[in-house]
Order: C-alpha cells, then sequence, then structure tokens
C-alpha cells in the first residue's frame, strides 16, 4: 500500500524523549526512524532503531546519510557531525539555522533582521562591554550565556553594575548577552513548520508556567487578547521564511500588559511545551516535524479541544526519597494521559508527563486543578 511516507527513513540525531515521541509519530505515516544516539539507554531506543554510538562517529553517522532526511532532537549537534552530512542527505532544519539558534547573542541579533521584536540587549564579549550595558537594557536585566544554557541555567539577574560583573565573574567570563528584564504578564509559545517547498503550517499559541526554572504546565488556548495569536504567527512566519526554515521550530514569547509579544527565544525542534498536541486532537507537533522534514503534506497543527500538559520532574522529597505522582489518581481523573520517557529517576529531570483534554476551557481549568497536586 502506498501510504503517505511509505518505505521513507527519517535520521534523529539524539535518542532521548523528544525522539522516542518522534518516531511514536512516524511509525503509524509509515516512516521508519533511526537514532544516532551515544547512551545505552536513551528513551527512542524503545521505538526506533539505535545507533548506539558518539554524534560524531563515522559508521553512525554514513547510516543516517542513508536515511531520506535527517533532523534533530537538540540543538547542540558537533560542528563535525552536520559537516559529515552535508551534501549527503538533506538535513533539517539546516547547519545554518542551528549555528543560529544555539547561540543567544546571533539568535536575537537575526530574530531582529527577521523583523521579529525581543527584549533589548547588548552583547558581552570582554570587560569593556559592561560600562554601561545594565543602563542601556533599562537598569535591569539578567545575563545569559550566549551558549548552553537551558532550563534557566547559565543565568543571573542583575540590578546594579558591580551585580553585574560578579554575575559575569560567576558564569566564567565567557560570552554572554545582558538582556532586559521583562516585566511579562505571560509567557506563551508556538511552533512553526515549513516544508522544503516553503509551505508554511502553525500550531497553537500555548500558555507556559515555569517553576524553578523548567516548565511546569502548558495550557492551550492561551488567555491572551483576541489579536495576539494571529500576531504570534505573523512573527513567526516572518522568522521561518528569512531563516530559510526547513522542519519546525518552536518561537518562545513573552506577552507584555497591552498583549504585545516579545520572542524570547527559538528552538529548531519540537518542544516541551507542544505535547498537548499528543492528546487534543488532530496531528500532534511530532507529527508536524516528521510531515515538514519529509515533505509530505502538512497542516496546521493546533488541537480541536482545549488541552493542557503538567510535566512529570524528578523530586527528592526531605528524606532523600524520590516523591511519586499519584498514578492511581492521575488515571481516575477524566481526560487524562499519561506520557512516560522511561528515564531513571534525577532530581530535576523530566521523566514524563501528563497530558489532559476536556470539551471547554472551564472544565480544562476545572480538571487542572484537580491534577496539578497529584504530580509532585
Ligand atoms: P530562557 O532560558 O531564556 O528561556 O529563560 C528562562 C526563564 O527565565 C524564562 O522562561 C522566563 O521566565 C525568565 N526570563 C528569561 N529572560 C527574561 C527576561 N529578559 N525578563 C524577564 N524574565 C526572563
Amino acid at each position: 500500500m502506498t501510504a503517505p511516507g511509505s518505505e521513507l527513513t527519517l535520521g534523529i540525531l539524539g535518542g532521548g524523549q523528544l525522539a522516542q515521541m518522534l518516531a511514536l509519530a512516524a511509525i503509524p505515516l509509515g516512516v521508519r526512524v533511526t537514532v544516532l544516539e551515544p547512551d545505552p539507554q536513551a528513551p527512542a531506543r524503545l521505538c526506533a532503531r539505535h545507533l548506539c554510538a558518539p554524534y560524531t562517529d563515522p559508521a553512525g553517522l554514513d547510516e543516517l546519510a542513508a536515511c531520506d532526511a535527517v533532523t534533530l532532537e537538540f540543538e547542540n549537534i558537533p560542528v563535525e557531525a552536520l559537516a559529515a552530512l552535508e551534501g549527503r542527505v538533506p538535513v533539517r532544519p539546516a547547519g545554518s539555522l542551528l549555528a543560529r539558534s544555539k547561540h543567544r547573542a546571533r539568535e536575537k541579533q537575526a530574530l531582529r533582521e527577521a523583523g521579529a521584536v525581543t527584549a533589548p540587549f547588548e552583547v558581552i564579549e570582554d570587560e569593556g562591554d559592561l560600562h554601561g550595558a545594565l543602563d542601556r537594557v533599562g537598569g535591569r536585566g539578567i545575563l545569559k550565556t550566549s551558549e548552553l544554557g537551558y532550563d534557566g541555567k547559565g543565568q543571573a539577574r542583575v540590578n546594579t553594575d558591580a551585580g553585574l560583573r560578579a554575575a559575569w565573574d560567576a558564569l566564567g567570563r565567557v560570552p554572554c548577552v545582558l538582556e532586559g528584564f521583562v516585566a511579562f504578564e505571560r509567557e506563551v509559545s508556538l511552533g512553526v513548520a515549513r516544508s522544503p517547498d516553503g509551505q508554511v503550517a502553525f500550531g497553537p499559541l500555548v500558555e507556559n508556567v515555569h517553576r524553578d526554572g523548567i516548565l511546569r504546565t502548558s495550557v492551550f488556548p492561551a488567555q491572551v487578547p483576541h489579536g495576539t495569536p494571529a500576531a504570534a504567527r505573523d512573527m513567526a512566519r516572518a522568522v521561518a521564511d528569512a531563516w530559510g526554515l526547513e522542519g519546525l521550530m518552536t518561537l518562545e514569547f513573552f506577552v507584555l500588559p497591552g498583549g504585545q509579544l516579545l520572542v524570547n527565544e527559538v528552538a529548531p525542534r519540537v518542544h516541551n511545551s507542544g505535547h498537548l498536541t499528543q492528546d487534543g486532537g488532530g496531528i500532534s507537533q511530532f507529527e508536524a516535524q516528521v510531515r515538514a522534514v519529509l515533505g509530505l503534506p502538512l497542516t496546521d497543527w493546533a488541537p480541536l479541544l482545549p488541552c493542557a500538559m503538567v510535566n512529570v520532574v524528578g523530586v527528592d522529597g526531605p528524606d532523600g526519597q524520590p516523591l511519586t505522582p499519584d498514578w492511581a489518581a492521575i488515571d481516575a481523573l477524566s481526560g487524562t494521559r499519561v506520557h512516560l520517557y522511561h528515564k531513571a529517576h534525577r532530581h530535576g529531570r523530566k521523566v514524563g508527563h501528563v497530558n489532559l483534554v476536556a470539551p471547554d476551557a472551564d472544565t480544562l481549568h476545572e480538571r487542572l486543578a484537580s491534577l496539578e497536586p497529584l504530580v509532585p
């Protein structure tokens, strides 16, 4: 039978939970997945062919080069790996886009060039750059390392020049971006996919709440003024077109009190805030990425029903023992669906999520209020 992706193969750099969920979305399309991932316990090993080798392993990269296309589930892919694939197989998104999105200073400059709005920022590369930088971003800011920061790591809040100097010292005097502190009302995110022929599709505008720098809950629809979702889509389309996106990326935004959007950062892939698309009806963000990367027909993937997600993150209790979610009570709640990544417990590590769906927004918020206390 000729199904949409029959006999196509997709290679993925990385084998974590995002690769696991990409593979789970690929299988019903007829697509087979191979992941290159050094961790023998990688979550994706359960549902994809697992090449257990370093990302730069020549034999592993040869196997990926034999796929129809290659995508990724994290942005810090070694440049050697991308260079080894160059010209042999389409890598989507391309290395040039990754180089932007994994470097905060370059990312912000490229966002502005694409016409997107960001918080004021200053690039800090040497001591001289500190002079007057805090004043120029409004007197209060967040210093972030340009590379390798995630889940709030590699960041410091600063509100004095002395504090800025101390924070830069504490971050190891590495290249940083100093962003003006944004008094945002909410945080939202939006996925955008673009196929190799330039067709663009969007995910839902999702509202996100963080706890200790890690995403705690996502809710769709986001509670924002009427015009905000369309404004987010316009900005995402402008960036996707300007950056020549092939594949999927997710924009994180701050929403100001009037509804105006500032782009905080871009992930060149599916995103934790999009997991709720697995259970809200319609295609998921994972299917959208698979489709966009392989050039299969693409549609918007906003869920058909109000839905939410609560992350399950490893938490050690006061006695040092892991706190576990009340799984029986979670299963007994109407509209829940559990997704586990088959990862060992570690404090602060994402090990799964619970999706929640409801026929209307009021019911969703009632159910979410019941679900939240069940997840430590
Ligand atoms: P990031 O690693 O850039 O996603 O930042 C982690 C979290 O820190 C964000 O989700 C916000 O809650 C907060 N944050 C980051 N940048 C700013 C900013 N410029 N102003 C206020 N809060 C921020």
